[in-house]
Order: structure tokens, then C-alpha cells, then sequence
């Protein structure tokens, strides 16, 4: 599939691979699942082989450092390294700690997570997650409610597409309707969520300390993960503080960075993340940085994506290029399940 988009990309001579140089840009990685498990009802999960891959791929062609140390670089005006790569990871799953700390440990690769605080040794659930574990966990073939459509479940890549369609309604839903709604879907769905699912799921303090002590570094992803341009004024200052002193009171150390969920922000958010002392806030934007055009409250990131070759891609900065042959190739797109997930999961 990536050669026939390179293809048609060549013939419109809108990619010039031979000149193409992209060794002052910064890419900042964003990962969120690292696991084996391919039918979990959770996040589309990375396979620990193609994580692995990743790290042999970046340590041998790019020049890994800490966000803290990009930071650093930034704010002292000194000439970051050609070739940057940074590696965070979104939400904090435990399968962060199982899979990609060994790997991060044995390629010697610092690494940032950012944890949804309130999920953290807690059991429950983001409300993303809880939608998959409904959809990936009922016995019922089709869904048909009221505000929401019908649906089919009867495959697994039915039930990904779903999933993928009743999250995004969802983001547009405040946090209260969202809830309602999710309680619903559950009932329609036949499925009860146990209370302690999340211990299976998200990471426990203890972990969190480990890595901690091991070369990993850890910033805030607010408290509940929701869509902060949603919230007032007030949740927005309790969902950011209170995640970062969650943090802080069980690492005993200053927290500098922050994640927007979903990659979602404006400016009254970044106001208060500027009030609240943090250095840095990441987003999901799909870009690589430009030293001299950046933002230290909205750095970009792009995906690790599990194929190779659109890491590859977009680490020389043909991101763009890729998105706007996708919207020109929307049919091959739509029937192809991997590159379906992978403008899923575009943000
Ligand atoms: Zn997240």
C-alpha cells in the first residue's frame, strides 16, 4: 500500500526523496500501548516485536534525547543536534512498564510518560476505554440507539470502525451527556464493567516509581482524560493541578510537562498550563518541530506508527504530503483496515 501512495505521490512530483533533508527538524514520538494482545478492547495496541524495531531503527539513524533535555536545548537557545528524536508515551498503561521499559532499558532510550493521574492504581477506566471494553466485550451483533445510529459488531474490524465512530461522537458530548451515554451503551450492550478492570490496564504507583528511578521521566495527562476545551475554566485548573500534584506527592519531584489529551487545546488552556509552571505542554498534530518556529506550550508530535516505513516517512517530515494524498485516495483508504486505523487514529 505504501509504494502504490509513494507511486502516485512521485508522479505528482510531490515528493522529492533524494533532496529531501529534514535533519534540523525535532520529532517528539508519541506511543500509548506497547503489547501483543491485537483483538484488545483497548487503544490499538503497538506489537512489542514493531516496538522493538523502532529502537533499532532510531538508535542506529537519529539522535535520542529526553524531552527534558530538548527542553533544556530550547529555552538556553543552543543548536539541538541534527537529527533529534524524542519518545513519549500518552495515559500511562501498564503495558508500558511489562513491554516497553525493558526494551527502553536495554537500548539505553529515555522515555516520557504521561499519566492520566485519577487512573493511576485506581481501577478504572478512561472513557475511551471503557467504550472499547462494551463494544470488544457484548454478545450482540448490531447496536441501534436513539442519537447514535445503528452499528454492526460482527467482525472484528466492524467492531473497530465502531468503536472508532462512537468515540469520536463522543468527544463533541460534554462530560456529564458523555457518562449518561456511556452507561447506556452498556446496558444496550449487555456488559457490566467491574470496578477493578483498570488494574489490568493502567499502572500502578509502584511501577511508576521504578521506571522513575530508572531513567524515566513522567508528566501530567490530566486527571480524567477529558476534551479540556469542553470543560469551564475551573475543571480545566482542577483536571491540570490536580494531576500534576498527584503526580509530584507520589515521585517526590517537580513535574514539567504536560500532554493534552486528544491532542485538544486553546488558549485559555494554555494559559493556565503557562500559570501552573509547567516548561512544556505536547500535542498530537502529526508534525516534527522547526527549532527556530517553535512553541514550547504546543510541541508537536507524530506517531510511532506501527509500520516502519510511515515512521520512516514521516520522520523526513512527508507527513503532510502522505495526509493529503489519503484525502485523494479515500476509497482505497476506507477498505483497507490498517490504514483505516491509521487515519483513525489521526488527531
Ligand atoms: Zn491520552
Amino acid at each position: 500500500m505504501l509504494e502504490k501512495i509513494l507511486h502516485i505521490a512521485d508522479h505528482m512530483k510531490l515528493l522529492d526523496i533524494h533532496t529531501k533533508s529534514s535533519n534540523s527538524k525535532v520529532a517528539i514520538l508519541t506511543y500509548h500501548r506497547v503489547t501483543n494482545k491485537q483483538n484488545d478492547w483497548s487503544l490499538n495496541p503497538l506489537p512489542v516485536k514493531s516496538f522493538e524495531n523502532h529502537l533499532k531503527f532510531i538508535t542506529k539513524t537519529y539522535n535520542i534525547i529526553s524531552l527534558d533535555n530538548l527542553v533544556n536545548l530550547i529555552d538556553s537557545r543552543k543548536k539541538i543536534p541534527n537529527k533529534t528524536v524524542v519518545l513519549t508515551f500518552d495515559d500511562g498503561y501498564k503495558d508500558n512498564y511489562i513491554n516497553a521499559f525493558p526494551l527502553l532499558k536495554k537500548y539505553e532510550i529515555p522515555a516520557t510518560i504521561f499519566l492520566t493521574s485519577k487512573l493511576i492504581g485506581s481501577g478504572e477506566l478512561a472513557w475511551n476505554d471503557k467504550v472499547g471494553y462494551i463494544i470488544y466485550n457484548t454478545s450482540i451483533n448490531q447496536i441501534k440507539m436513539d442519537g447514535l445510529g445503528e452499528y454492526r459488531l460482527d467482525s472484528n474490524f466492524e467492531k473497530y470502525k465502531t468503536f472508532s465512530d462512537i468515540k469520536r461522537k463522543l468527544i463533541k458530548f460534554d462530560e456529564v451527556k458523555k457518562h449518561s451515554f456511556i452507561d447506556e451503551l452498556a446496558n444496550v450492550c449487555n456488559v457490566e464493567i467491574s470496578p477493578h478492570i483498570g488494574e489490568e490496564l493502567m499502572l500502578s504507583w509502584n511501577e511508576v516509581k521504578e521506571m522513575n528511578e530508572n531513567g524515566i521521566d513522567f508528566g501530567a495527562h490530566t486527571m480524567n482524560h477529558p476534551i479540556l476545551p469542553n470543560l469551564t475554566l475551573e475543571e480545566v485548573r482542577y483536571e491540570i493541578f490536580e494531576s500534576k500534584k498527584m503526580i509530584e506527592e507520589n515521585l517526590q519531584k517537580q513535574v514539567k510537562f504536560f500532554s493534552y489529551p486528544y491532542g485538544d487545546f486553546n488558549q485559555d488552556t494554555i494559559n493556565i498550563i503557562k500559570e501552573l509552571g509547567f516548561k512544556c505542554a505536547v500535542t498530537l498534530d502529526q508534525r516534527l518541530i522547526n527549532p527556530e518556529k517553535y512553541d514550547l506550550c504546543t510541541l508537536s508530535r507524530i506517531d510511532g506508527f506501527e509500520d516502519l516505513s510511515f515512521l520512516k516517512l514521516f520522520l523526513l517530515d512527508y507527513g503532510k504530503y502522505f495526509y493529503n494524498l489519503v484525502k485523494l485516495k479515500n476509497r482505497i483508504i476506507t477498505n483497507n483496515a490498517s490504514f483505516f486505523k491509521i487515519i483513525m487514529n489521526r488527531k
